[in-house]
């Protein structure tokens, strides 16, 4: 590894975090203070999905593997960044197997393979809800490739319901790649930066039960 190359894929969570709709707002307060107490103290409030997190089996799987189940070097990979940025995507644009296919041969057990569609420009603006998303049949194909980490850089790879627009398609791509034991990554940024960054590391808080957390994702050079 080297430390140098390190790129961090995370949003700050800060005042600007755009939550999913109907999510819960991340919060962070200060409950003590070194003029005060003599130390500093902050309280955290915030979903499970809030942020470049990761979603579990359990998110949509009755039974599946909660975050506290899920072994850290699953989450530690060789990387493939599929770059659809030439594609120009459009609002809520349909992401299809066609569209993926040129790097399929990159495609494999082991590898987290990341979606980048450049609309981490557009976080904490409306236009962010209105991303474009993974088909489910291209979910499907990753998956038979024997992919099991997928991320993206918008709030999920299925289409987003915002203000009653979208959401006929469901939670598709949750369900299959999580249906299949997989795990997802949403809300990466930064990918940009990436430049032959051969691994990435998405390393979540180790929480009983839960379906979710916030990671710290980022990118290296071995
Ligand atoms: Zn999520």
């Amino acid at each position: 590894m080297d430390p140098s190359s390190i790129v961090d894929l995370s949003h700050k969570l800060d005042s600007k975090v755009q939550v999913y709709p109907g999510d819960r707002p991340f919060t962070c307060s200060q409950c003590a203070t070194v003029a005060n107490d003599g130390y500093s103290v902050h309280v955290l409030s915030f979903s499970t999905h809030t942020g470049t997190h990761i979603d579990v089996p359990s998110h949509f799987i009755a039974n599946g593997k909660t975050i506290d189940q899920i072994p850290l070097p699953s989450l530690i990979n060789p990387l493939v960044v599929v770059d659809l940025t030439h594609l120009d995507l459009q609002n809520r644009q349909i992401i299809t197997w066609e569209d993926i296919k040129p790097s399929a041969d990159r495609l494999g057990p082991g590898v987290t393979v990341v979606l980048r569609t450049g609309w981490d420009a557009y976080w904490s603006s409306p236009k962010y809800y209105e991303h474009p998303f993974l088909a489910k049949d291209a979910a499907q194909r990753i998956v038979e490739t024997g992919v099991r980490v997928v991320g993206v850089d918008t709030f999920s790879p299925d289409e987003t319901p915002y203000q009653g627009v979208g959401g006929e398609h469901g939670f598709a791509v949750h369900e299959v790649i999580l249906g299949a034991g997989g795990i997802i990554a949403e809300n990466l940024t930064n990918l940009a930066a990436l430049d032959g960054h051969s691994h990435i590391a998405l390393v979540p808080l180790n929480v009983e039960g839960s379906d979710g957390s916030p990671v710290r994702a980022f990118a290296w050079k071995a």
